[in-house]
């Protein structure tokens, strides 16, 4: 009996997410390889000069040119939108390269778009800096307030952009109501799923267009690449990303695609597992500290939200407010041990950070202030370490500065 492939979308379409995240997209070799092959080759031989002409005229199946196909890239590719649920997927080389192709793709000058206050710097940037730089104007809101969607839509309006969680203050954008919203007046939704992953949240099922990755986090999961997706219906990925990302050159290499190939048959486990833990350090720290900010925290402004949208975990990062500024934040984060301190999150290791001095340190005081990256907040990626050695390091390096 002929073994199944990965490949056959009437197959793994039934599979459940477990299966789809080991068996997803993997095509094997005539070697009959059991882990998907590294293909580091940067062009494609044909067996005559009518072949290369007729795969370049879109007539033969086949690769041409790395950048615009490899096929342990495009086994990542099917992965991913198998386990998001998703049409089709396109990989990039970076999270960053994810968004600003998810973006510019299908945007021109003379657009409008409408974006959520509380983003990643980068994403921020992207709204703030790079699009009206070419003549693509927008407008930021509080990503909350269903509201303050709806009254920002123009006749020029083609998109909604955000993040939930956002990076990395936590804020909840209510996906139902903001894609219906979005729905109703002809716009896209683009959703930057980083911090819930599709092991937590899929935005698709409430109605979002396209969803972006950087799956340098959780996807890979353990630190080792920088690496992005766009998730789409396949009109979307085929006619509109893909021209844009094949001429414009921000390709995935094989090597990282490998990596996150590998990557995402534990992050199921290693999502929900860190969750836990994160749940765990919370708890400690919502007693500890001023103010502790985690989705699965009925502290959490937002929490019925987050609970709705995220019923099985509140996601690996955890936010802190301490009310003794820059000092006792950048204090508290020499003083940890065993937590490193890192920009980078979804590690298997422990990353704390302070968004202001890095992350979010490119956004003015005032664009910080707006979106509440304060300057006594810390940000923690909980690992996968005993959530107990987490919390004797915190606690320890709670009473050096004095909490
Ligand atoms: C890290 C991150 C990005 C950027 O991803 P890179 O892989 O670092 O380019 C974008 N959005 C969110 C929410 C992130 O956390």
């Amino acid at each position: 009996m002929k073994k199944l492939t990965g490949q056959d979308r009437s197959i793994t379409t039934k599979w459940r997410p477990a299966t789809q995240a080991v068996r997803g997209g993997t095509a094997r070799s005539q070697w009959g390889e059991t882990s998907e092959a590294i293909f580091l080759t940067s062009g494609y031989a044909y067996d005559c000069a009518g072949d290369a002409a007729a795969r370049f005229a879109g007539e033969q199946k086949g690769m041409t040119y790395s950048r615009l196909q490899n096929p342990t890239v495009e086994m990542l590719e099917e992965r991913i939108a198998l386990i998001e649920g998703a049409p089709a997927a396109r990989c990039m080389a970076t999270g960053m390269a994810a968004m600003t192709a998810a973006l510019l793709c299908q945007l021109s000058v003379g657009d409008h778009i409408v974006a959520a206050k509380a983003a990643f710097g980068s994403c921020r940037w992207l709204v703030d800096s790079l699009l009206p730089r070419f003549g693509i104007e927008t407008t930021v809101v509080d990503g909350r307030d269903n509201d303050a969607w709806k009254a920002a839509i123009r006749p020029n309006t083609k998109l909604f952009f955000f993040e939930t969680p956002a990076n990395p203050t936590l804020d909840i954008v209510d996906l139902e109501a903001v894609c219906a919203i979005a729905k109703q007046a002809g716009l896209l939704t683009v959703v930057d799923n980083a911090f819930a992953t599709p092991a937590l949240q899929r935005p698709m099922e409430y109605g979002a267009d396209i969803v972006a990755y950087s799956a340098t986090k959780m996807m890979d999961g353990q630190g080792r690449v920088l690496a992005g997706a766009v998730c789409g219906s396949e009109d979307f990925i085929n006619n509109t990303l893909l021209s844009f990302t094949r001429n414009t050159g921000p390709t995935l290499s094989a090597f990282n695609a490998w990596v996150v190939l590998k990557g995402l048959e534990t992050m199921d486990m290693r999502v929900k597992r860190q969750s836990e833990s994160a749940l765990q350090v919370a708890r400690f720290l919502d007693g500890r500290v001023p103010r502790a900010i985690y989705p699965a925290l009925p502290s959490h402004p937002q929490h019925e939200l987050a609970v709705k949208q995220m019923p099985d975990g509140g996601g690996t990062v955890v936010a802190i407010y301490l009310d003794g500024g820059r000092a006792q934040a950048h204090g508290l984060l020499d003083a940890l041990e065993l937590v490193d301190i890192s920009n980078n999150l979804g590690d298997s290791r422990s990353l704390m950070t302070h968004p202001a001095s890095t992350t979010h340190a490119g956004l003015t005081a005032e664009v910080r202030a707006d979106m509440g990256v304060e300057e006594g907040m810390l940000r923690l990626s909980v690992g996968l370490e005993d959530p107990l050695d987490l919390i004797e390091d915190f606690d320890r390096a709670l009473r050096a500065v004095g909490l």
